[in-house]
C-alpha cells in the first residue's frame, strides 16, 4: 500500500511530489497519458513564462515542467505514465485504477489533475478539427500550412491574447475574435495585443460555422449585437475559450462546485473526503497560475503529511 498517491503532473502535482518525497512518504505520481492533455499539464503547451519566480529572463513552459519532473524524481518520486480512470473514495484505504487496469491502494490521495481546454460545440468544428482548427497555437501555430497566412484566435482572455501574439511570429495577419467589446485579458496583455500591427481585433462576434471541406478556409461569424453574419477567410483558427476541470474520474465522490471544480475548505486543500486533498487548477478557477498551483501543491503535501501523522497517533 502507498502512503501517498498523487494524480496529475502539472506544477501542483510535482510540487506535492517534492514535498512528500522529502518527507519520506515515497509518493507515487500518475503523470497521465492523454486525459487532460499531455503529461506535464498546461505549461507543456505554453511558451515563454515570464512570471514564474526565479527566472528573470523567463523560461519556456515545457522546460519548466521537465525541470519540475526531474526534481521530483531526484527526491524519490515514482512516476507512472498512465491516466487514472477510476478512484474509490468510499472505502479506506482509497483505491486508484489506472488505464492498464492495475489497482493501487493508498492512505492519502492528492488530486492535481488540472483543467482542459474547452471547444466550440459545432459540427463543422468536429469535421475540421486538426485540419486548420486547433486549441493550441503554441503547439501548432508554427506548422508550414499556417506560415505567412491569415489566422484567427477565438476568445478574449489571457490565453487568447497570448496565442494571438505568438502567432504573429508566423502569420501575415491574426484576427482576434471576441464575443464582447472588451477583452477579459490582463491590462498588460491587452496593451500588447491592441498595439500590435499584425493583430486585428474583431469585436462582438461569435463563430457560427467553420468553413471548408477537407481543410479550413474561413469562418462564418455572427455579430452578437446586430445578429448579422459575415465570412472571414482564414486557414487557421485557434480556440482559446477557457477550460473545464478534469474531474470525471472522481465520479461524484467528492463535492464539486457548479463549474465542476473540486471544493476545498477555505485556506486549505482539504476536500469533502477526509484524507483526500486537491491542489492546482482542478480546485481553482480564480487564479489558475503555475505559481498558485505550485503553492497549493505544497499545501496539499503538508496537509497530507500532517493527516497521516495524526492518523498514526504521532
Ligand atoms: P478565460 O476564462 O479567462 O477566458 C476565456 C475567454 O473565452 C473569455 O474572453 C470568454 O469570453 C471567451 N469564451 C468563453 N466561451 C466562449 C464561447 N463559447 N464562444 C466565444 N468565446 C468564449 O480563459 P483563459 O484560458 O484565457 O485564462 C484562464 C486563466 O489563466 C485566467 O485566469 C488567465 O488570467 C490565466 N492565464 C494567464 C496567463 C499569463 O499570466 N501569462 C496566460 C494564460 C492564461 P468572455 O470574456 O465574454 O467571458
Amino acid at each position: 500500500m502507498e502512503k501517498v498517491i498523487i494524480i496529475g503532473s502539472g506544477p501542483s502535482g510535482f510540487t506535492a511530489a517534492n514535498y512528500t518525497a522529502r518527507a519520506n512518504l515515497s509518493p507515487l505520481l500518475f503523470e497521465g497519458f492523454t486525459a487532460g492533455g499531455i503529461p506535464g499539464g498546461q505549461l507543456m503547451i505554453t511558451n515563454l513564462i515570464e512570471n514564474f519566480p526565479g527566472f528573470p529572463e523567463g523560461i519556456q513552459g515545457p522546460q519548466l515542467m521537465m525541470n519540475m519532473r526531474e526534481q521530483a524524481q531526484k527526491h524519490g518520486t515514482r512516476l507512472i505514465t498512465e491516466d487514472v480512470v477510476e478512484v474509490n473514495l468510499k472505502t479506506y484505504p482509497f483505491t486508484v485504477k489506472s488505464m492498464s487496469d492495475e489497482t493501487y491502494s493508498a492512505e492519502t490521495l492528492i488530486i492535481s489533475t488540472g483543467a482542459t481546454a474547452k471547444r466550440l460545440p459545432l459540427e463543422s468544428e468536429k469535421k475540421l478539427w486538426g485540419k486548420g482548427i486547433s486549441a493550441c497555437a503554441t503547439c501548432d501555430g508554427g506548422l508550414p500550412v499556417f506560415r505567412n497566412k491569415e489566422l484567427a484566435v477565438i476568445g478574449g482572455g489571457d490565453t487568447a491574447v497570448e496565442e494571438a501574439l505568438h502567432l504573429t511570429q508566423f502569420a501575415s495577419k491574426v484576427y482576434l475574435i471576441h464575443r464582447r467589446d472588451e477583452l477579459r485579458a490582463s491590462k498588460v496583455m491587452q496593451r500588447r495585443v491592441l498595439t500590435h500591427p499584425k493583430v486585428q481585433i474583431v469585436w462582438n462576434k461569435v463563430v457560427e460555422e467553420f468553413l471548408g471541406e477537407q481543410q479550413l478556409t474561413g469562418l462564418k461569424l455572427k455579430d452578437t449585437v446586430t445578429g448579422e453574419s459575415v465570412e472571414l477567410p482564414v486557414v487557421g483558427a485557434f480556440e482559446a475559450i477557457g477550460h473545464v476541470p478534469n474531474t470525471a474520474f472522481i465520479n461524484g465522490q467528492l463535492e464539486l462546485d457548479d463549474l465542476g471544480y473540486i471544493v476545498t475548505k477555505k485556506g486549505s486543500t482539504v476536500t469533502s473526503v477526509e484524507g483526500v486533498f486537491a491542489a492546482g487548477d482542478v480546485q481553482d478557477h480564480l487564479f489558475r497560475q503555475a505559481v498558485t498551483a505550485a503553492g497549493t501543491g505544497c499545501m496539499a503535501a503538508v496537509e497530507a503529511e500532517k493527516w497521516l501523522q495524526e492518523r498514526a497517533g504521532i
